[in-house]
């Protein structure tokens, strides 16, 4: 399953992964279930409390210890060595 943030009254939503469009049983807003308002999930790099945040999101600040956890910087490694994968299969 993933999750999404309703457009219109922002509850959390819960769709099957894959699918196109979501709508919220809230408000009845039709949300598209693209990854700009899909939502991961992070560690807080202080407290180890689960954090979520919206995907795209550069860091994400926790509620329980306010420590700013970055989240941006495993994103772009794991697109790198995705990249390099590509580029060098035999590696
Ligand atoms: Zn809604
Ligand atoms: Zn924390």
């Amino acid at each position: 399953m993933a999750q999404l943030v309703c457009g219109g009254c922002h509850t959390l939503l819960m769709y099957i992964r894959g699918a196109t469009s979501v709508q919220c049983s809230c408000c009845h807003t039709i949300n598209l279930a693209h990854e700009a308002n899909q939502v991961a999930h992070v560690n807080c790099g202080n407290c180890r409390m689960l954090l979520m945040y919206q995907y795209g999101a550069r860091s994400v600040k926790c509620s329980v210890c306010n420590f700013v956890t970055s989240v941006g910087v495993s994103i772009s490694s794991t697109f790198i060595s995705f990249v390099h994968f590509i580029k060098y299969p035999y590696y």
